[in-house]
């Protein structure tokens, strides 16, 4: 425990201002304002990133009770330091920095052995794997899901508790240069292992050496004993000779020099894997059988069997424990529940940490109506009852649920924390429990969940899939996955593009290119993406009533819609005259503000964005209509304030209408300065789409507009290594037929015959679902466990059929993967001569969206 006193000389940094009580203890880090939690002893690190800035959240933090905070010297804080009385404040010059500086003085206070994870891929399942093989052993602390970075390992590490773990295991990840040193000092560890040097992008580094010489960074000072690796790597062998690493090695293969060998038996039945340990150094042979076949979870397995056999665990132990070894859910689900609702399916674990993880994904939700509880007893925890239930209740009010479904013994025993009066501004909780998961199903009326978002939230063993199960929505065959964290990396990744201070639009129009437009928006607001822009006002309206708050931008308003906009703070893009007197004539003068009668928000007419036609010669107001056009803006200055001024640019991704696209931009510099001049003031002004955010980085303005690069389609052409897929397309195979020689497939018997039998499987997909017709025979192809299998005949409207002659083991029941990591859209459209927006856009409404994040 730090007393806040002690922090300056800690952390270097001076005190500005002293709390209240001076010997107040520092018991929790925050750095989100939206996830306070117990105020008491919580101590808030103003971080600032690319287009976050801590310090803004200070008066709304300080509203809910924190009262100790470390500042940026040179930040400016929102009012004075008499508006924040009590409390105490440090200034820093990087409070990142401070915060990896107090975590490492925690960690230094645990005297046990600590094992860092660091490598390209497995980290978090080996960590977790570990986890589950040591646990009858010891008390371990561990990062929750993949806390790895610069925030994530300090926030584990602080976790650490010295009268109770006997074991701490932390992953690390970096992805640039000098990252890992910082994680090193933080997490000091005593063993590691290096999970594998994989070839995934990795912008930050000049070469694999070059990555791999940072990570090993992890494994140095002097308290570092052991790096368990695998000896089958050259790169990674060479380089901790080099460096004088002390290792522990395991090989696959016979005659090598390593420290342990694993023989792995070439015959095992599908599903498992035997191998043959042999550990020369204390002379042990043993049998073990894992209970998987597929490379990764075999090479995963053998890490954690190199530190239980190099902490001497029995062999039969050891092999009792990896029986029960059991998948690492590495995601919250979120799914579509019954009657309208949401479910979060968090069903693999449930320790303080998930639990504090999850909530802040139910509070992330914008939806409106209920948020409900669905929680277990809490596991793992190493505090009493009394102080573990407290602090579950204490997370409750923050994350906004007000129904708790209680289901356990512990819980039950508990339960009069959950009923205490809320605090300050939170609705009441209504709370029920039951005994155990049977108990409550036995009881369940579905009906009793409509219009909610749920959190189910348990540990594995009350068996909390059977609950999801009942509240979930029926699915069709066809699923369109969209990944949360792929989409949130793609939006930081055109961030870290943007000058500080320039403003962000992303386009959800068309169902937010077919992913959702609620969910996205829902995320983009919880990013803090400034504006959002729709095509039509439904498509506002629809945002506006699922509870998004941030401004809208409507690109084709039709006239008759003007007082819905109005109604529901949408703001219309504006592009010829036609428009404007229409607006005009919807918003009369009489409306018009005096002195005498202010004009009320109800009736002010919403901002406009005014389109200007530079070369798409599409819509948008020429050159030659400026003098009009300023002369109406002057003319009536309440009834068209102007919002923004834009432009599109016809040809931003191809680099033969460069020269145009300049042209484009000049055009548009000369005719916004025309109309700043008419209004007398500036204007937000912004012109780009995805491809031009890369492309002409001297063209931001003020704001840019991203639409298919958040969803991870590549429009630029230089930067597809570094986006990541966000939508999977998948369905599944309804039946298999073994088509005799001379047979034809499906309608007009387009499925052309051919001599040898064929494997034909029909999928669940056709082009009422959005496949497009055009990837009929032969012309399409999915993927069927890993591999091609291309269309046979026509696409029908709910199926199509393809060959898996070459795939024996499909079945019926088996997933196909339409498009999504493997089967690139850019790909697929080239096949079929469109692009990739267009088979984003088609995927029908009628397909399921599923939501999955980390
Ligand atoms: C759709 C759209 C965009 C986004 O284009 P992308 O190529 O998807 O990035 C930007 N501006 C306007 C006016 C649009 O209609």
């Amino acid at each position: 425990m730090f007393v806040f006193s002690a922090l300056p000389a800690l952390i270097a940094g001076h005190l500005l201002q002293s709390p209240a009580d001076p010997a107040v203890e520092v018991r929790h880090l925050v750095l989100d304002s939206r996830r306070v939690g117990l105020p008491a002893g919580a101590l808030f690190f103003a971080l600032r990133g690319p287009s976050h800035n801590g310090h803004r959240y200070l008066p709304e933090l300080y509203d809910q009770g924190v009262r100790l905070f470390v500042v940026e010297e040179t930040a400016e804080l929102p009012g004075s330091l008499s508006a924040y009385p009590g409390a105490g404040i440090i200034a820093v010059k990087s409070p990142l920095a401070a915060l990896q500086a107090l975590a490492a003085a925690h960690r230094a206070e645990f005297s046990g052995p600590v094992l860092a994870i660091t490598g390209s891929n497995g980290k978090t399942i080996v960590k977790e794997w570990l986890a589950q093989l040591l646990s009858p052993d010891e008390d371990i602390c561990r990062s929750p899901r993949s806390y790895n970075s610069q925030v994530g390992v300090p926030l584990s590490a602080w976790e650490l508790n010295p009268e109770r773990h006997t074991l701490g295991i932390f992953e690390a990840g970096i992805s640039e240069v000098g990252e890992m040193a910082r994680l090193a000092a933080i997490i000091q560890p005593t063993e590691g292992i290096f999970t594998n040097l994989g070839t995934a992008h990795d912008a930050g580094f000049a070469s694999s050496q070059h990555k791999l010489a940072e990570k090993l960074q992890l494994f140095q000072g002097p308290q570092f004993r052991r790096l368990f690796y695998c000896y089958d790597q050259p790169l990674v062998r060479a380089a901790v000779a080099q460096r004088n690493i002390p290792g522990l090695s395991w090989t696959r293969h016979a005659g090598q020099p390593a420290d342990l060998y694993f023989a792995l038996d070439p015959n095992s039945t599908s599903g498992i894997t035997s191998l043959h340990a042999r550990y020369a150094r204390v002379r042990l042979e043993a049998a073990f059988t894992l209970p998987f076949s597929d490379e990764p979870s075999i090479e995963n397995a053998l890490h954690c069997l190199a530190v239980l056999l190099h902490r001497q665990v029995e062999p039969a132990e050891i092999q009792r424990r990896l029986a029960r070894l059991h998948p690492v859910a590495m995601r919250l689900e979120m799914k579509l529940g019954r009657h309208d609702s949401y479910l979060l399916d968090d069903t693999y674990n449930n320790d303080l940490a998930g639990l504090a993880l999850a909530l802040n994904a139910l509070s992330r939700q914008s939806r409106p109506g209920r948020r409900t509880l669905i929680l277990s007893d809490v596991l793992e925890s190493g505090l009493s009852g009394e102080e573990l239930y407290a602090r579950v209740a204490a997370l409750l009010p923050p994350a906004g649920v007000t129904r708790l479904v209680g289901i356990g013994p512990e819980i039950n025993r508990y339960r009069h924390f959950f009923t205490l009066a809320p605090p300050a501004g939170h609705p009441p909780l209504t709370a029920d429990f039951y005994p155990d998961t049977e108990a409550f199903l036995a009881s369940l009326d579905p009906n009793a969940f409509a219009r909610e978002v749920i959190l189910v939230k348990g540990a594995r063993r009350f068996g909390f899939e059977r609950i999801v199960a009942a509240l979930q929505a029926q699915q069709h065959g066809t699923v369109l996955e969209v990944n949360l964290d792929a989409l949130s990396h793609n939006l930081q990744h055109y961030r870290r593009r943007l000058q500080p201070g320039t403003k962000l639009m992303v386009m959800v129009k068309a169902f937010a290119y077919g992913a959702g437009s609620y969910e996205v928006a829902s995320l983009l607001e919880f990013q803090r993406a400034d504006y959002l822009a729709v095509a039509y006002a439904d498509e506002g309206v629809a945002l506006r009533e699922a509870g998004i708050s941030l401004p809208i931008m409507v690109m084709n308003p039709a006239p008759d819609s003007f007082s819905t906009l109005q109604h529901y703070r949408l703001e219309p893009e504006i592009f010829s005259f036609d428009m404007l007197n229409e607006y005009l004539a919807a918003f009369p003068a009489e409306a018009q503000p005096s002195a005498a009668q202010p004009l009320s928000h109800s009736v002010a007419p919403p901002p406009i964005h005014l389109k200007l036609d530079t070369g798409m010669r599409r819509l948008g107001f020429d050159e030659a209509d400026l003098p009009a056009l300023a002369a109406l803006l002057q003319q009536h200055p309440a009834r068209l304030p102007v919002a923004s001024l834009m432009t599109h640019l016809a040809a931003a991704d191809e680099a033969e209408h460069d020269d145009f696209t300049r042209t484009q931009l000049a055009a548009f510099r000369r005719m916004a300065a025309v109309l700043e001049a008419a209004l007398g003031h500036a204007v937000l002004k912004h012109a780009l789409n995805s491809a031009g955010i890369l492309r002409f980085p001297e063209a931001h303005f003020d704001m840019v507009r991203l639409g298919i690069g958040l969803y991870g389609v590549d429009a630029s052409g230089r930067d597809a290594a570094a986006l990541r897929p966000v939508s999977q397309l998948r369905t599944t195979i309804s039946q298999i037929k073994t088509l005799p020689g001379g047979h034809t497939v499906g309608y007009g018997r387009r499925g052309a015959a051919t001599e040898a039998e064929r494997r034909i499987a029909t999928l669940a997909i056709g082009y009422a679902d959005g496949y497009d017709r055009r990837f009929g025979n032969g012309a399409g192809t999915v993927l069927i466990h890993g591999q091609r299998a291309p269309l046979v005949g026509s696409v029908c409207m709910d199926m199509c059929m393809v060959d898996v002659t070459h795939i024996p083991q499909a079945r019926a029941g088996d997933v196909a993967l339409v498009f999504g990591e493997g089967l690139p859209l850019p790909e697929l459209a080239a096949r079929i001569g469109t692009i990739a927006y267009e088979l984003l856009t088609n995927v029908s409404e009628r397909v399921k969206r599923v939501f999955v994040s980390e």
